[in-house]
């Protein structure tokens, strides 16, 4: 099974990432853990691009579709097929939140991009960490190394904030919206009950 993990920069997915990896491999599971854009050479080397060079929204889709595409075909979907759990920080549903919602490519078109790289193959259950973007802007202050991203304003993330909304209520079987805004543990607890709901 596929499990992706979402939200705005500064939601908490990371903590809560390692948490869960931890806890199945407890259980036994055989896990595979990677994130996108990345997981493998080359898309980490286009990573790299996106995340610190300036570049037109639909060559930005075009880079993270690229990487996806390769992360899928020589990671994620040979791991799928030999059965192991696939924990992946951010999947396609970033594509839509970050290039259409928060840079402004056409839903049709990152549609489309979905379709070629990967078939349009979704998660089993994506994981959205919901977080106000001003109290996500508050914790991000602390962090270092911050990219081009995370340096956007408040309107930029509550663009990708509402593209996240929208792919969730489109698909509300697949995700799970997490009250990022609560404490560690309480959201810990939120996420337990939802992998306890699948019988995972
Ligand atoms: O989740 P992580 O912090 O590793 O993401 C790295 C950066 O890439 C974040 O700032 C995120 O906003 C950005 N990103 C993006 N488009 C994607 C995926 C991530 O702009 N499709």
């Amino acid at each position: 099974r596929f499990i992706s993990f979402e939200g705005i920069d500064g939601a908490g997915k990371s903590t809560h990432l390692e948490a869960t990896e931890a806890r199945l491999r407890a259980c036994g599971a055989d896990v595979l853990r990677s994130r996108e854009p990345g997981g493998t050479p080359l898309a980490e080397t286009l990573r790299e691009l996106v995340l610190h060079q300036s570049m037109d929204p639909l060559t930005e889709a075009l880079l993270v579709f690229g990487a996806r595409r390769d992360h899928w075909l020589t990671v994620l979907e040979p791991a799928l097929a030999a059965g192991r759990v696939l924990l992946c920080d951010r999947f396609a549903d970033a594509s839509f939140a970050y290039q259409g919602g928060g840079r402004g490519v056409a839903w049709e078109q990152l549609e489309t991009l979905e379709q070629w790289t990967v078939a349009g193959r979704r998660p089993d259950l994506t994981l959205w960490f919901d977080l106000d973007p001003a109290e996500a802007a508050r914790r991000r202050a602390a962090a270092r190394d911050a990219d081009r991203f995370e340096a956007q304003d408040l309107e930029f993330f509550e663009r990708v904030r509402d593209a996240y909304a929208r792919r969730a209520a489109a698909e509300p079987e697949r995700f799970v919206r997490l009250d990022a805004g609560q404490a560690v543990s309480a959201v810990g607890a939120q996420l337990a009950a939802a992998l306890q709901e699948r019988g995972w």
